[in-house]
């Protein structure tokens, strides 16, 4: 399963560098499904391109850039299984089905900007390949910004600081990230977790959904789950019998931020603004609150 990450992430880069090959073409590429078209569009968009060809900057920045007046769409792409940052409620959510402090923040951008907002559920490890085929025009779900993503992706400003902890039953002896040597672990495909015990050089076990971690864990499959902070709390409180043990020596503070495809500096622009005034007013630490997140 690393290997088919790299392998996509791979596959995105080569795809993200043919982009930049094409140099300002992007339009004939079919990189931006989402956005249709029509034949006159499609032909202005042509012309512009063509009278901006000896432009020095029209090399360094998407069409889409150039002709866009104003953002009047955003798909995010989330995976709504990391409560309280995203998740399905029955009940209805801030966007549709979806909640959380994610969903809200999505929702109150779109309000902002004046923008129409949509959310597209996928699997986690699936979202920058999105991003990069122009599926999705941002990612908000929980991601912390790490070097190799950088790699693929471009990140706003963070928004919220977290940290990888142990999920364990109530009577278990581990009490550093040590003492899960020789444990049977349980991370989910993809998240940090897995790479912050993949560092530690321990075997482990990945699963698609945090809740099937979990209900290994339960079942005492599984000795412990390696998961993000305001995440773990959710599942302890939910689940009787479990407990967090921390381990800040082993495992570095996380910063989630919303990613973007490379290049994309309207959107990147916009949203940093947003989330500058979200983060100045408090809006989103409000939302921890609401959504209950304690540190
Ligand atoms: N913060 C973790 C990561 O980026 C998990 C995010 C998530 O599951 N949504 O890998």
């Amino acid at each position: 399963m690393k290997k088919l990450l790299a392998l996509l992430l791979t596959m995105g880069m080569i795809a993200s560098l043919a982009a930049c090959g094409s140099g300002s073409a992007p339009a004939s590429s079919g990189q931006e499904p989402q956005k249709e078209e029509t034949p006159a569009a499609e032909a202005e968009a042509e012309e512009t391109e063509a009278v901006q060809e000896d432009a020095a900057a029209a090399a360094t920045q998407p069409a889409a850039a150039q002709t866009a007046a104003a953002i009047d769409k955003i798909v995010f792409g989330t995976n709504a299984e990391f409560p309280p940052f995203e998740f399905v409620s029955s009940t209805g959510g801030a966007i549709g089905e979806f909640d959380g402090i994610d969903m809200a923040i999505a929702k109150k951008m779109g309000e902002d900007l004046g923008a129409e907002v949509s959310i597209n559920n996928i699997e986690f490890d699936s979202l920058l390949i999105a991003l990069q085929n122009g599926q999705i025009d941002a990612v908000i779900a929980g991601m912390t910004v790490t070097e190799e993503r950088k790699q693929s992706v471009d990140f706003t400003t963070p928004y919220y600081t977290a940290t990888q902890v142990m999920i364990t039953k109530e009577d278990s002896d581990i009490q550093k990230a040590t003492d899960m040597e020789g444990k049977t672990i349980a991370v989910i495909q993809g998240y940090t977790g897995e790479i912050s015990v993949k560092k530690l050089g321990y075997e482990y076990e990945s699963f698609k959904k945090g809740t099937d971690a979990i209900l290994e864990l339960i079942n005492g499959k599984a000795d412990v789950v390696v998961i993000d902070s305001a995440t773990a709390q959710k599942y302890i409180t939910d689940n009787p019998g479990l407990k967090i043990v921390e381990d800040p020596d082993q495992f570095e503070s996380e910063e989630y931020a919303i990613a973007v495809k490379k290049g994309n500096t309207q959107l990147l622009d916009a949203l940093n603004a947003e989330i500058e005034k979200m983060l100045a007013d408090n809006y989103i630490a409000e939302l921890g609150d609401q959504y209950a997140v304690s540190e």
